[in-house]
Protein backbone atom coordinates (compact mmCIF):
# COMPACT_ATOMS: atom_id res chain seq x y z
CA UNK A 1 0.00 0.00 0.00
CA UNK A 2 1.46 3.59 -0.97
CA UNK A 3 -0.17 6.34 1.14
CA UNK A 4 0.13 10.18 -0.28
CA UNK A 5 -0.20 13.40 1.47
CA UNK A 6 -0.71 16.62 -0.83
CA UNK A 7 -1.75 19.69 0.23
CA UNK A 8 -5.20 19.37 -1.62
CA UNK A 9 -7.66 15.79 -1.96
CA UNK A 10 -10.30 16.63 -4.59
CA UNK A 11 -12.33 13.41 -3.86
CA UNK A 12 -15.18 15.54 -6.37
CA UNK A 13 -18.06 13.64 -4.70
CA UNK A 14 -17.28 15.91 -1.13
CA UNK A 15 -15.70 19.18 -0.72
CA UNK A 16 -11.90 19.53 -1.12
CA UNK A 17 -9.85 18.45 1.53
CA UNK A 18 -7.00 20.39 2.76
CA UNK A 19 -4.12 18.86 3.60
CA UNK A 20 -5.47 15.24 2.82
CA UNK A 21 -4.27 11.63 1.89
CA UNK A 22 -4.94 8.73 0.51
CA UNK A 23 -3.66 5.17 0.44
CA UNK A 24 -3.59 3.31 -2.93
CA UNK A 25 -3.47 -0.14 -3.43
CA UNK A 26 -3.01 -2.31 -6.15
CA UNK A 27 -4.12 0.10 -8.49
CA UNK A 28 -7.13 0.99 -6.26
CA UNK A 29 -8.09 3.75 -3.81
CA UNK A 30 -8.17 2.01 -0.18
CA UNK A 31 -8.87 5.03 2.27
CA UNK A 32 -8.91 9.03 1.90
CA UNK A 33 -8.42 11.18 4.94
CA UNK A 34 -7.15 14.37 6.54
CA UNK A 35 -4.71 15.27 8.72
CA UNK A 36 -0.69 13.41 9.41
CA UNK A 37 0.23 10.43 8.30
CA UNK A 38 3.63 9.75 8.89
CA UNK A 39 3.87 7.09 6.40
CA UNK A 40 2.81 9.11 3.66
CA UNK A 41 4.80 10.20 0.45
CA UNK A 42 4.72 14.18 0.72
CA UNK A 43 3.85 15.43 -2.52
CA UNK A 44 3.62 18.75 -1.42
CA UNK A 45 1.33 21.69 -2.70
CA UNK A 46 -0.42 20.27 -5.22
CA UNK A 47 -3.81 19.03 -6.03
CA UNK A 48 -4.66 15.34 -6.09
CA UNK A 49 -7.97 14.90 -8.21
CA UNK A 50 -9.58 11.96 -10.26
CA UNK A 51 -7.83 11.95 -14.09
CA UNK A 52 -10.40 14.04 -16.26
CA UNK A 53 -12.32 12.48 -18.68
CA UNK A 54 -12.64 13.74 -22.15
CA UNK A 55 -16.08 12.17 -23.50
CA UNK A 56 -16.23 13.75 -27.02
CA UNK A 57 -13.50 13.13 -29.30
CA UNK A 58 -12.74 11.76 -32.90
CA UNK A 59 -9.32 10.61 -32.78
CA UNK A 60 -9.08 9.35 -36.06
CA UNK A 61 -9.83 12.84 -37.26
CA UNK A 62 -6.66 13.90 -35.32
CA UNK A 63 -4.45 14.25 -38.81
CA UNK A 64 -6.55 17.15 -39.90
CA UNK A 65 -5.08 19.23 -37.35
CA UNK A 66 -4.74 23.03 -39.17
CA UNK A 67 -5.74 21.31 -42.49
CA UNK A 68 -9.60 22.36 -41.77
CA UNK A 69 -9.65 26.41 -40.58
CA UNK A 70 -12.46 28.03 -38.51
CA UNK A 71 -15.10 29.35 -39.70
CA UNK A 72 -18.35 31.58 -39.63
CA UNK A 73 -20.94 29.24 -40.77
CA UNK A 74 -21.27 25.18 -40.02
CA UNK A 75 -21.52 24.25 -43.30
CA UNK A 76 -18.76 25.37 -44.67
CA UNK A 77 -16.42 23.21 -41.82
CA UNK A 78 -18.61 20.43 -42.81
CA UNK A 79 -17.64 20.68 -46.45
CA UNK A 80 -14.02 21.32 -45.51
CA UNK A 81 -14.08 18.03 -43.09
CA UNK A 82 -16.05 15.88 -46.31
CA UNK A 83 -13.13 16.67 -48.51
CA UNK A 84 -10.06 16.52 -46.72
CA UNK A 85 -11.92 13.21 -45.57
CA UNK A 86 -12.51 12.62 -49.44
CA UNK A 87 -8.45 13.16 -50.47
CA UNK A 88 -7.14 11.31 -47.66
CA UNK A 89 -8.77 8.64 -45.41
CA UNK A 90 -7.07 5.64 -45.65
CA UNK A 91 -7.81 4.66 -41.75
CA UNK A 92 -4.42 2.19 -42.20
CA UNK A 93 -2.21 4.75 -43.41
CA UNK A 94 0.79 5.61 -40.71
CA UNK A 95 -0.10 9.42 -40.82
CA UNK A 96 -3.76 8.70 -39.29
CA UNK A 97 -2.46 6.44 -36.67
CA UNK A 98 0.10 8.75 -35.80
CA UNK A 99 -1.59 11.79 -35.49
CA UNK A 100 -4.31 9.62 -33.81
CA UNK A 101 -1.80 7.88 -31.08
CA UNK A 102 0.13 11.70 -30.44
CA UNK A 103 -3.52 13.11 -29.70
CA UNK A 104 -4.06 10.17 -27.28
CA UNK A 105 -0.42 10.60 -25.74
CA UNK A 106 -1.56 14.54 -25.17
CA UNK A 107 -4.88 14.06 -24.06
CA UNK A 108 -2.88 11.74 -21.44
CA UNK A 109 0.08 14.04 -20.56
CA UNK A 110 -2.96 16.87 -20.05
CA UNK A 111 -4.53 14.94 -17.43
CA UNK A 112 -7.37 12.69 -19.30
CA UNK A 113 -7.24 9.20 -18.44
CA UNK A 114 -10.69 8.03 -19.60
CA UNK A 115 -12.06 9.26 -23.40
CA UNK A 116 -16.05 9.11 -25.59
CA UNK A 117 -14.05 8.86 -28.94
CA UNK A 118 -16.45 8.57 -32.03
CA UNK A 119 -15.01 6.18 -34.57
CA UNK A 120 -16.19 5.41 -38.16
CA UNK A 121 -13.46 3.02 -38.59
CA UNK A 122 -12.23 1.76 -35.62
CA UNK A 123 -8.14 2.35 -36.51
CA UNK A 124 -8.47 3.91 -32.42
CA UNK A 125 -8.88 1.06 -30.84
CA UNK A 126 -5.75 -1.03 -30.91
CA UNK A 127 -3.83 2.63 -29.61
CA UNK A 128 -6.36 3.12 -27.20
CA UNK A 129 -5.04 -0.31 -25.63
CA UNK A 130 -1.70 0.45 -26.74
CA UNK A 131 -1.24 3.21 -24.57
CA UNK A 132 -3.49 2.03 -21.51
CA UNK A 133 -6.22 4.77 -22.36
CA UNK A 134 -9.82 3.78 -20.73
CA UNK A 135 -12.43 4.72 -23.49
CA UNK A 136 -15.54 3.84 -24.55
CA UNK A 137 -15.50 4.19 -28.57
CA UNK A 138 -18.89 4.66 -30.26
CA UNK A 139 -18.48 3.03 -33.71
CA UNK A 140 -20.34 6.08 -35.76
CA UNK A 141 -23.14 4.89 -38.18
CA UNK A 142 -24.84 7.82 -40.63
CA UNK A 143 -27.05 6.90 -43.60
CA UNK A 144 -29.51 8.99 -44.46
CA UNK A 145 -31.04 6.71 -47.05
CA UNK A 146 -29.92 3.24 -46.02
CA UNK A 147 -32.19 0.63 -47.69
CA UNK A 148 -31.44 -2.36 -44.72
CA UNK A 149 -30.87 -0.31 -41.64
CA UNK A 150 -31.54 -3.40 -39.58
CA UNK A 151 -28.92 -5.47 -41.49
CA UNK A 152 -26.76 -1.94 -41.34
CA UNK A 153 -26.47 -2.65 -37.55
CA UNK A 154 -26.07 -6.04 -37.46
CA UNK A 155 -22.74 -5.45 -39.81
CA UNK A 156 -21.66 -2.89 -37.21
CA UNK A 157 -22.25 -4.98 -34.06
CA UNK A 158 -20.67 -8.04 -35.92
CA UNK A 159 -17.65 -5.75 -36.19
CA UNK A 160 -17.73 -4.02 -32.35
CA UNK A 161 -17.46 -8.12 -31.14
CA UNK A 162 -14.86 -8.61 -33.04
CA UNK A 163 -12.87 -6.03 -30.97
CA UNK A 164 -14.71 -6.64 -27.76
CA UNK A 165 -12.65 -8.12 -24.76
CA UNK A 166 -14.68 -8.95 -21.70
CA UNK A 167 -13.66 -6.64 -18.72
CA UNK A 168 -11.72 -4.32 -21.39
CA UNK A 169 -10.47 -0.76 -20.26
CA UNK A 170 -11.96 -0.19 -24.20
CA UNK A 171 -15.44 -0.77 -24.63
CA UNK A 172 -17.71 -0.87 -27.65
CA UNK A 173 -21.03 0.57 -28.53
CA UNK A 174 -22.70 2.19 -31.82
CA UNK A 175 -23.94 5.49 -32.00
CA UNK A 176 -25.80 7.25 -35.13
CA UNK A 177 -23.93 10.72 -35.92
CA UNK A 178 -26.52 13.59 -36.15
CA UNK A 179 -30.70 13.74 -36.88
CA UNK A 180 -29.86 15.39 -39.81
CA UNK A 181 -27.37 12.26 -41.65
CA UNK A 182 -29.17 8.99 -40.29
CA UNK A 183 -32.34 8.42 -41.19
CA UNK A 184 -35.43 7.38 -38.79
CA UNK A 185 -35.36 3.72 -39.50
CA UNK A 186 -31.30 3.79 -38.60
CA UNK A 187 -31.45 5.95 -35.44
CA UNK A 188 -34.73 3.46 -34.22
CA UNK A 189 -31.93 0.03 -35.70
CA UNK A 190 -29.68 1.46 -33.72
CA UNK A 191 -31.90 2.09 -30.59
CA UNK A 192 -32.67 -1.53 -30.61
CA UNK A 193 -29.17 -2.65 -30.34
CA UNK A 194 -28.93 -0.10 -27.13
CA UNK A 195 -32.00 -1.88 -25.48
CA UNK A 196 -30.66 -5.30 -26.38
CA UNK A 197 -27.01 -4.26 -24.94
CA UNK A 198 -27.80 -2.55 -20.93
CA UNK A 199 -23.95 -2.36 -20.56
CA UNK A 200 -23.56 -0.16 -23.77
CA UNK A 201 -23.90 3.43 -24.26
CA UNK A 202 -24.45 5.51 -26.97
CA UNK A 203 -24.05 8.95 -28.33
CA UNK A 204 -25.81 11.58 -31.12
CA UNK A 205 -24.34 15.08 -32.32
CA UNK A 206 -27.77 16.90 -31.77
CA UNK A 207 -28.81 21.04 -32.06
CA UNK A 208 -25.27 22.18 -33.04
CA UNK A 209 -26.14 24.21 -35.83
CA UNK A 210 -28.73 26.48 -36.70
CA UNK A 211 -28.82 25.09 -40.27
CA UNK A 212 -29.96 21.53 -38.22
CA UNK A 213 -32.77 23.13 -36.30
CA UNK A 214 -34.25 24.53 -40.33
CA UNK A 215 -33.64 21.16 -41.78
CA UNK A 216 -35.16 19.49 -38.92
CA UNK A 217 -38.17 21.79 -38.44
CA UNK A 218 -38.85 22.91 -42.18
CA UNK A 219 -36.79 20.18 -44.54
CA UNK A 220 -34.97 23.51 -46.29
CA UNK A 221 -31.91 25.54 -46.21
CA UNK A 222 -28.01 24.49 -46.03
CA UNK A 223 -28.37 20.89 -44.82
CA UNK A 224 -31.39 19.63 -47.61
CA UNK A 225 -28.92 21.25 -50.56
CA UNK A 226 -26.11 19.44 -48.61
CA UNK A 227 -27.71 16.11 -48.60
CA UNK A 228 -28.48 16.71 -52.07
CA UNK A 229 -25.06 17.88 -53.39
CA UNK A 230 -23.41 14.37 -51.39
CA UNK A 231 -26.14 12.36 -53.45
CA UNK A 232 -27.31 10.93 -49.70
CA UNK A 233 -31.16 12.76 -50.30
CA UNK A 234 -33.91 10.66 -49.29
CA UNK A 235 -37.30 11.54 -51.24
CA UNK A 236 -39.27 9.35 -48.24
CA UNK A 237 -37.98 11.89 -45.39
CA UNK A 238 -40.61 14.35 -44.11
CA UNK A 239 -39.86 17.57 -42.08
CA UNK A 240 -40.58 17.21 -38.42
CA UNK A 241 -42.02 20.62 -37.66
CA UNK A 242 -40.19 20.62 -34.34
CA UNK A 243 -36.58 20.90 -32.85
CA UNK A 244 -34.18 18.52 -33.38
CA UNK A 245 -34.46 17.82 -29.54
CA UNK A 246 -37.91 17.02 -29.79
CA UNK A 247 -37.81 15.21 -32.80
CA UNK A 248 -35.01 12.56 -31.13
CA UNK A 249 -37.05 12.55 -27.92
CA UNK A 250 -40.24 11.59 -30.25
CA UNK A 251 -37.78 8.79 -31.77
CA UNK A 252 -37.54 7.20 -28.36
CA UNK A 253 -33.80 7.62 -28.98
CA UNK A 254 -32.97 10.16 -25.55
CA UNK A 255 -32.23 8.21 -22.49
CA UNK A 256 -29.91 8.04 -19.34
CA UNK A 257 -27.83 5.59 -21.62
CA UNK A 258 -27.20 8.58 -24.45
CA UNK A 259 -25.17 12.05 -24.64
CA UNK A 260 -25.97 14.27 -26.35
CA UNK A 261 -23.10 16.27 -28.09
CA UNK A 262 -23.00 20.18 -28.53
CA UNK A 263 -26.66 20.67 -27.66
CA UNK A 264 -26.49 24.78 -28.93
CA UNK A 265 -29.70 25.46 -30.24
CA UNK A 266 -32.14 24.64 -28.09
CA UNK A 267 -35.60 25.82 -25.89
CA UNK A 268 -36.03 26.06 -22.61
CA UNK A 269 -38.92 23.06 -23.81
CA UNK A 270 -35.85 20.61 -25.27
CA UNK A 271 -33.85 21.54 -21.92
CA UNK A 272 -36.98 20.29 -19.42
CA UNK A 273 -37.33 17.24 -22.11
CA UNK A 274 -33.44 16.38 -21.43
CA UNK A 275 -34.18 16.64 -18.10
CA UNK A 276 -37.05 14.60 -17.73
CA UNK A 277 -35.27 11.86 -20.38
CA UNK A 278 -32.32 11.41 -17.45
CA UNK A 279 -30.02 12.38 -21.21
CA UNK A 280 -26.56 13.70 -20.69
CA UNK A 281 -25.44 16.90 -22.63
CA UNK A 282 -21.85 16.75 -23.84
CA UNK A 283 -20.30 20.31 -24.08
CA UNK A 284 -17.66 21.40 -26.44
CA UNK A 285 -17.80 25.19 -26.29
CA UNK A 286 -14.25 25.78 -28.23
CA UNK A 287 -15.27 23.50 -31.02
CA UNK A 288 -18.55 25.11 -31.08
CA UNK A 289 -17.23 28.24 -31.39
CA UNK A 290 -14.46 27.31 -34.39
CA UNK A 291 -17.18 25.64 -36.65
CA UNK A 292 -19.56 29.22 -36.24
CA UNK A 293 -22.39 27.63 -34.43
CA UNK A 294 -22.03 30.05 -31.50
CA UNK A 295 -21.99 29.33 -27.71
CA UNK A 296 -23.91 26.80 -25.74
CA UNK A 297 -26.38 27.50 -22.90
CA UNK A 298 -23.97 26.00 -20.21
CA UNK A 299 -25.30 28.39 -17.26
CA UNK A 300 -29.34 27.06 -18.64
CA UNK A 301 -28.06 23.27 -18.57
CA UNK A 302 -27.19 23.50 -14.98
CA UNK A 303 -30.25 25.20 -14.13
CA UNK A 304 -32.28 22.87 -15.66
CA UNK A 305 -30.78 20.08 -13.59
CA UNK A 306 -29.34 18.29 -16.63
CA UNK A 307 -25.93 16.31 -15.96
CA UNK A 308 -23.43 17.93 -18.24
CA UNK A 309 -19.81 16.39 -19.33
CA UNK A 310 -17.22 18.27 -21.62
CA UNK A 311 -15.19 17.16 -24.09
CA UNK A 312 -12.76 18.87 -26.74
CA UNK A 313 -13.92 17.74 -29.83
CA UNK A 314 -11.03 16.58 -32.66
CA UNK A 315 -8.59 18.24 -33.57
CA UNK A 316 -9.96 19.28 -36.92
CA UNK A 317 -12.42 22.01 -34.68
CA UNK A 318 -10.21 22.74 -31.37
CA UNK A 319 -6.99 23.59 -30.82
CA UNK A 320 -5.74 20.44 -28.51
CA UNK A 321 -6.80 17.86 -26.78
CA UNK A 322 -6.40 19.74 -23.58
CA UNK A 323 -9.46 19.31 -21.33
CA UNK A 324 -8.45 21.69 -18.57
CA UNK A 325 -8.16 24.13 -21.61
CA UNK A 326 -12.06 23.12 -22.29
CA UNK A 327 -12.32 24.05 -18.82
CA UNK A 328 -11.15 27.45 -19.05
CA UNK A 329 -13.65 28.37 -21.61
CA UNK A 330 -16.25 26.89 -20.06
CA UNK A 331 -15.42 28.90 -17.27
CA UNK A 332 -15.71 32.16 -19.15
CA UNK A 333 -18.97 30.99 -20.65
CA UNK A 334 -20.76 30.18 -17.48
CA UNK A 335 -18.98 32.65 -14.69
CA UNK A 336 -21.85 32.37 -12.30
CA UNK A 337 -21.85 27.73 -12.07
CA UNK A 338 -20.04 26.38 -8.48
CA UNK A 339 -16.68 25.55 -10.01
CA UNK A 340 -16.98 22.09 -8.01
CA UNK A 341 -20.05 21.59 -10.36
CA UNK A 342 -17.69 22.14 -13.25
CA UNK A 343 -14.93 20.18 -12.03
CA UNK A 344 -17.44 17.10 -11.76
CA UNK A 345 -18.70 17.47 -15.29
CA UNK A 346 -15.15 17.04 -16.12
CA UNK A 347 -14.70 13.47 -14.50
CA UNK A 348 -17.50 12.17 -12.13
CA UNK A 349 -20.31 13.00 -14.69
CA UNK A 350 -18.31 12.15 -18.10
CA UNK A 351 -17.05 8.40 -16.35
CA UNK A 352 -20.87 7.70 -15.15
CA UNK A 353 -22.20 9.20 -18.81
CA UNK A 354 -19.54 6.76 -20.46
CA UNK A 355 -20.35 3.80 -18.42
CA UNK A 356 -17.55 3.76 -16.61
CA UNK A 357 -18.81 5.68 -12.89
CA UNK A 358 -18.36 2.41 -11.10
CA UNK A 359 -14.71 2.63 -11.29
CA UNK A 360 -13.51 6.51 -12.59
CA UNK A 361 -14.12 10.22 -11.74
CA UNK A 362 -13.90 10.56 -7.89
CA UNK A 363 -11.72 9.49 -5.17
CA UNK A 364 -13.73 6.86 -3.38
CA UNK A 365 -12.72 3.79 -1.53
CA UNK A 366 -12.78 0.91 -4.11
CA UNK A 367 -12.31 3.25 -7.56
CA UNK A 368 -9.45 3.04 -9.40
CA UNK A 369 -6.44 5.07 -8.58
CA UNK A 370 -6.37 6.96 -12.20
CA UNK A 371 -5.39 10.08 -10.29
CA UNK A 372 -3.78 13.09 -11.34
CA UNK A 373 -1.65 15.93 -9.25
CA UNK A 374 -1.88 19.51 -10.32
CA UNK A 375 0.50 22.20 -9.25
CA UNK A 376 -0.19 24.76 -7.04
CA UNK A 377 0.99 28.04 -6.67
CA UNK A 378 1.57 29.39 -3.44
CA UNK A 379 -1.40 31.95 -2.60
CA UNK A 380 -4.03 30.25 -4.07
CA UNK A 381 -6.89 30.20 -1.57
CA UNK A 382 -9.74 28.48 -3.99
CA UNK A 383 -8.34 25.15 -5.46
CA UNK A 384 -11.41 24.48 -7.57
CA UNK A 385 -11.36 27.79 -9.15
CA UNK A 386 -7.45 27.68 -9.90
CA UNK A 387 -8.29 24.44 -11.71
CA UNK A 388 -10.52 26.12 -14.26
CA UNK A 389 -7.89 29.25 -15.09
CA UNK A 390 -6.23 26.67 -18.03
CA UNK A 391 -3.76 24.12 -16.76
CA UNK A 392 -0.52 23.07 -18.75
CA UNK A 393 0.68 20.02 -18.95
CA UNK A 394 4.11 20.82 -17.49
CA UNK A 395 1.73 21.49 -14.50
CA UNK A 396 0.49 18.14 -14.37
CA UNK A 397 1.68 15.07 -13.23
CA UNK A 398 0.54 11.19 -12.76
CA UNK A 399 0.25 9.43 -9.41
CA UNK A 400 2.43 6.32 -9.87
CA UNK A 401 4.02 4.18 -7.54
CA UNK A 402 5.86 6.91 -5.28
CA UNK A 403 5.37 10.30 -6.58
CA UNK A 404 3.69 11.84 -9.74
CA UNK A 405 6.21 11.85 -12.52
CA UNK A 406 5.28 16.18 -13.91
CA UNK A 407 6.33 16.66 -17.48
ZN1 LIG B 1 -18.10 15.29 -32.87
Amino acid sequence: MTVFRAAWILPITAPPIRDGWLAVEDGVIGAVGSGRRVDAADLGPVAVLPALVNAHTHLELSYLEGVVQPVDRFLDWIRAVVAARRRYCDPRDPAILEAARAAIGAARTSGTGLMGDVSNTLAAVPLLREAGMAARVFHELLGFNTDDPVGRVRAARAAIDLEREPGAAVRLSLAPHAPYSVSPGLCAAIRADLDAHPEDVSTIHLAESPEEVEFIARGTGGWRELLGELDVWSPAWRPAGVSPTLYLSALGFLDARVLAVHVVQCTADDLARLRAAGTNVVSCPRSNRYVGVGDPPLDAFYRAGIPVAFGTDSLASAPDVNLFAELAAARRLAPRVAAGRLLESATLRGATALGFGGQFGSIDVGKRASLIAVRVPAGVVDVEEYLLSGIEPADIGWLGASTPNFQ
